[in-house]
């Protein structure tokens, strides 16, 4: 494990003493569950009163492929411009033609391995070397997966609502559109991830934050293993894991089913020894490795970057606040929930798996709970009672596992 939300070998600081000065009255005593909810409804507000503008740094590049580009060229550009996704255009028709991402290229995985199993003569592999992206739409008919939605939202419209609209849609990106006024085409601004929106709100909201001072194992942000187990059911249900012995290709098959783009590796005792990512796919395929998917996990972690900044892992006695601060700090896209000491006094293990968060977990939790909703259907919302927010944890765990 490569990093822990909590330290617990700092250094020792000396101190000076300190003479006691009378506090300023509060009306609220320091971290309540009222200062915490308040916080809350601080950082909505403050999101209502700036949109995606606000979160654009001084000067940014964007990459925008098009939609006749082969495959094999657009990876090489995401690679060789150090990003994961990027917006498409379709240049005959001058418009936005959606998004390229990795849950595309589980697809084309999947593909290559449905069609390279079912007949030995057929050279899919060149294939799918030669694929050009506006033909990713082809792929998923033929898998009977669901097309990604071709989502979109104004720069100007307040982050409040690009953050729900995130949440309803389970989406982790959103592009951003405008129009030319002259010509009337649409124009590619930028793309609103949620880590840059949670990591403006973690540096612009620096009070509200430290009062998100509750645990994790109070507010019930992320998906947990079921207690007690669900009969039948995986010793993790409903955390989707693998050992160090698990074929790559049935994690790309977890990928692509339960929407998740990261997959807890456990030993035989349930020890969290790893973390298996969407993005690793990536570097499978450039290696052109997508066509020996029989590799375990081992051998793919092997392939895997030096640059990898590390597993995040947590307690569920971490304080939100603390989350954010990270988030402010590092590009942090998951934390591993894993026992720490409280369940050890309860026979519990330290460092097994207890549970997994995300991004979209605590933008769903900051934002407030909202009513998912398929493509086509319109993007209403829910308004939830203000209060009770601490106590009624968001979804149920079985909900959040299905969420993509
Ligand atoms: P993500 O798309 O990775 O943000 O995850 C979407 C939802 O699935 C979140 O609610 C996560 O808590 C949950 N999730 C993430 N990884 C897993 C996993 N390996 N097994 C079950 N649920 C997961």
């Amino acid at each position: 494990m490569n990093a822990s939300l909590t330290p617990n070998n700092s250094p020792k600081v000396k101190r000076k003493g300190s003479v006691r000065r009378p506090r300023a009255g509060s009306h609220l005593p320091p971290f309540s569950p009222e200062t915490h909810e308040s916080a809350l409804y601080a950082i909505r507000n403050y999101l209502k009163g700036r949109n995606s503008y606000d979160t654009f740094p001084v000067s940014f590049r964007l990459i925008v492929l098009d939609s006749k580009l082969e495959v094999r060229k657009a990876l090489q550009c995401l690679l060789n411009n150090g990003v994961v996704s990027a917006p498409l255009w379709n240049s005959e028709r001058s418009c936005f033609a959606g998004m390229f991402t990795v849950s595309d290229i589980i697809h084309l995985i999947q593909f290559y391995y449905l069609k390279a199993t079912s007949s030995s003569s057929y050279d899919v592999a060149s294939d799918v070397e030669f694929f050009r992206l506006e033909s990713l739409r082809d792929i998923e008919k033929e898998l009977g997966v669901e097309e990604p939605p071709l989502l979109r939202e104004h720069p100007s419209a307040s982050l409040y609502d690009a953050a729900k609209l995130l949440i309803q849609t389970h989406a982790r990106r959103v592009p951003l559109l405008d129009h030319d006024t002259e010509t009337g085409h649409e124009v590619i601004v930028s793309v609103l991830t949620q880590y840059r929106l949670l990591k403006f709100i973690a540096i612009n909201c620096p009070k509200e934050i430290t009062q998100l001072h509750l645990p994790l194992r109070k507010l019930n942000i992320g998906t947990y293993v079921s207690n007690p187990p669900v009969e039948g059911q995986d010793r993790f249900y409903p955390i989707a894991t693998a050992s160090m012995n698990t074929p790559v290709f049935d994690v790309v098959h977890m990928f692509s089913k339960g929407g998740i783009s990261a997959v807890p590796i456990v030993d035989e005792d349930g020890i969290v020894v790893n973390l298996y990512e969407t993005v690793d796919v990536i570097t499978l395929v450039r290696l052109g490795a997508y066509q020996s998917l029989d590799l375990t996990v081992t051998e793919a972690l092997h392939q895997r970057s030096p640059d990898f900044p590390g597993v995040v892992i947590c307690t569920a006695s971490d304080s939100l606040g603390t989350l954010m601060q990270l988030i402010k700090k590092r590009r942090v896209h998951r934390l591993v929930v894993v026992e720490g000491e409280e369940e050890e006094k309860r026979g519990g293990k330290k460092g097994r798996l207890l549970g997994i968060i995300t991004l979209s977990d605590v933008l769903r939790y900051i934002i407030g709970d909202l009513v998912s909703v398929r493509m086509g259907e319109s993007v209403e919302r829910l308004i939830p009672p203000e209060e009770d927010k601490v106590v009624t944890p968001p979804p149920p765990a079985e909900d959040a596992a299905a969420a993509s």
